[in-house]
């Protein structure tokens, strides 16, 4: 198999340290690409490149608006014309359905779409003041915030990546990127489109390896302005920690525990079908997955009925045939997510359905788990408090609105959350009480580039997505103009 390599000033080429790693497919446990296996000098080199691209070469930095944002609209249609070799290559790696991954690239060539659209439509201010300085005119405007390292998950392999690197790019950045290493394909494939689209070389440079070896360098780095990064909450913080160092800007995207809280006056199917969505949808390795079903009680029996009779019939098999449920990424997160089941069966939740590891039809190879429900669960258990990351549910029951509103916020995350109701005040009222950054009336999981995306409470800083998305990666300066320079007035002038 080909070595897959890093894209460092232009160039790609094997780590320093000749070595490689396997990537596995889920679906069937085969090695299905070889990657580079970097050290941090690789990282070192790669930050080097994007450093010189910003401070010396200045190409992408100075180059007029409308002529980068050809660059990315020439982007978006390569990812299109590339379409369907990306989808196969997530499916694979990460294990998600086709279609699934079908829908994500096209959202990755909207992204950058979306913001090739933002770039030549800059927004600043222009204030008139006249204190006690005397009359002058402030202005404010938007700058590339200078080197940024990016790091990504493996749970939407091309499109978290997009999410990062298209505003990045618009805003006339250069950058390192490290994907996950547990699904690194489509992005690498995305930096051959990068060339082939004509982005300049060094403003965009790629590392594979793990997060030790290349994460950390870039968290670590006095010559990186910006890190954001994507994953998990433990590994974010540590990344909070090490940016302090030079005080570098900090963007971070991570875990959750979102509620979807249902009403007795829901319409009982929809609702069934949009918990489905909310937790099986992606094998429930979606961060702003709602594994939490906070339900009234007079719906309860018959809606946990519905849901086992339905979960029962979701078909699993491996992406590329398209079944409801793939796999889970890989034998690790298998392991730790049949070990949570363990521990909601040690707690005493009840095992509504699935519950095991799924061997039929020729998955036996493979890292399948059955669609999971736990009833009767109580705030204390771990299945309630902690990210599972995987296809399993856990229900609780209220009984008045302001019970089902404590139990939706009884959590240390804060990204996303969903309220099912007929009663529109009601929808509103809840939903407005939810310390959350994403959420979702009568529906759960849909996202848009056009609307910003990230979390209160531990499960992030700051906001991706949207005009918000490409403000994260500009500094606002303010210019002040003495309108009588001839002419000093102030407090000190008599
Ligand atoms: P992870 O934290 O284990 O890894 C994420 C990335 O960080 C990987 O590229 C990894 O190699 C790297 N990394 C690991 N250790 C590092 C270190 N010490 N320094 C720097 N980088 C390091 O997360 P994961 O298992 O890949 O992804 C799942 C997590 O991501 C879940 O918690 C999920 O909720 C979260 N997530 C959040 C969002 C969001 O938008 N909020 C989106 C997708 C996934």
């Amino acid at each position: 198999m080909e070595i897959v390599k890093n894209y460092i000033n232009g160039v790609w080429k094997e780590s320093v340290s000749g070595k490689t790693e396997e990537v596995i497919g889920p679906a069937d446990g085969s090695v299905i690409g070889v990657v580079t296996d970097s050290l941090p000098q690789d990282a070192e080199e790669a930050i080097a490149a994007a450093k010189k691209s910003f401070y010396t070469d200045r190409t992408w930095r100075d180059m007029p608006g409308v002529a980068r944002a050809g660059i990315l609209y020439r982007i978006a249609e390569l990812i299109d014309e590339n379409a369907h070799d990306l989808a196969v290559t997530d499916t694979l790696d990460n294990g998600k359905p086709l279609r699934e991954a079908e829908g994500d690239v096209s959202d990755a060539a909207e992204c950058f779409r979306y913001y090739a659209g933002l770039i030549d439509k800059p927004e600043g201010g222009a204030y008139a003041t006249n204190n006690g300085f005397g009359e002058m005119l402030n202005m404010t405007v938007k700058e590339p915030v200078g080197v940024c390292a990016q790091i990504t998950p493996w749970n939407y392999p091309l499109l978290m990546s997009c999410w990062k690197l298209a505003p990045c790019l618009a805003a006339g950045n250069s950058l390192v990127f490290k994907p996950s290493s547990k699904a690194p394909l489509s992005t690498a494939k995305l930096f051959h489109l990068f060339e082939e689209a004509g982005l300049p070389a060094g403003t965009a440079n790629l590392v594979l390896g793990s997060g030790s070896n290349v994460g950390n360098v870039f968290a670590e780095s006095e010559d990186v302005d910006m890190i954001t990064f994507t994953g998990s909450t433990k590994v974010g913080q540590g990344i909070a920690r090490a940016a302090a160092g030079n005080l570098k800007k900090v963007g971070l995207e991570l875990g959750g525990k979102s509620p979807v809280v249902i009403f007795d006056d829901c319409d009982l199917e929809a609702a069934v079908e949009w918990v489905m969505i909310g937790i099986f949808f992606n094998g429930g390795q979606v961060c702003s997955a709602t594994s939490r079903l906070i339900i009234q009680d007079g719906i309860h029996d018959a809606f946990i009925k519905r849901l086992a009779e339905k979960a029962s019939k979701v078909t699993i098999g491996p992406g590329m045939e398209n079944p409801d449920l793939g796999p889970v990424v890989s034998e690790d997160q298998m392991n730790k997510i049949l070990s949570y089941i363990r521990t909601g069966i040690e707690e005493g939740a009840e095992l509504v359905c699935g519950g095991k590891r799924y061997t039929e039809n020729g998955c036996d190879k493979g890292y399948y788990i059955e669609p999971t429900v736990f009833d009767h669960c109580s705030p204390d258990m771990r299945i309630v408090k902690e990210e599972i990351f995987g296809p399993v549910l856990s229900v609780l029951t209220f009984h008045t609105e302001e019970e089902a509103v404590a139990l939706a916020n009884d959590t240390e995350y804060g990204l996303a959350g969903a309220v099912i109701t007929r009663d529109g005040a009601r929808a509103l009222r809840v939903t407005r009480e939810l310390r959350a950054g994403i959420t979702w009336i009568n529906c759960d999981q849909p996202t848009f580039c056009q609307a910003p995306w990230g979390g209160y409470k531990k499960s992030g800083i700051g906001r991706e997505l949207s005009v918000q998305g490409l403000d994260e990666y500009q500094e606002t300066k303010q210019i002040n103009i003495n309108l009588h320079p001839e002419n000093p007035v102030g407090w000190y002038v008599h």
